[in-house]
């Protein structure tokens, strides 16, 4: 496994709709060790995956800004519902909020306070 790179974020519960943060590409879908992990190809070498989210695209599948790409399951942060979004520029991981912040810069805030914060982002173990 990958360890812990990205951004856990809140959601209202589990099983609300995953949304795509950018249009792009399904380049994965599938379970890793244990979680079911989605990656979505924006081009320009970005990629961003969720976890834990169950989906039903497949690879190759194009998805809009906005678009449901799957449901998020529980467990990721214990039992508080959240969904964890890394994003990799190449082979490097980049933080996912500066990606968010690009995108919609008068839309979104941070949830947390900075990247990497591991005593924060890594209570789910
Ligand atoms: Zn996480």
């Amino acid at each position: 496994m990958s360890g812990h790179r990205g951004v856990d974020l809140g959601a209202t519960h589990d099983g609300v709709p995953v949304t795509a943060p950018e249009s792009g590409t399904v380049s994965f879908v599938g379970v890793v060790v244990d979680r079911p992990v989605i990656t979505i190809d924006h081009g320009n070498g970005l990629r961003s995956s969720f976890e834990p989210v169950e989906s039903s695209l497949a690879v190759g599948a194009t998805v809009a800004k906005g678009d449901a790409i799957g449901t998020l399951m529980p467990g990721h942060c214990g039992a508080r519902p959240c969904v964890h979004w890394g994003v990799r520029r190449g082979e490097d991981y980049v933080n996912p909020l500066e990606f968010v912040l690009d995108l919609r810069p008068s839309i979104l805030l941070p949830l947390s306070r900075g990247w990497p914060d591991p005593g924060q982002d890594d209570r789910a173990g």
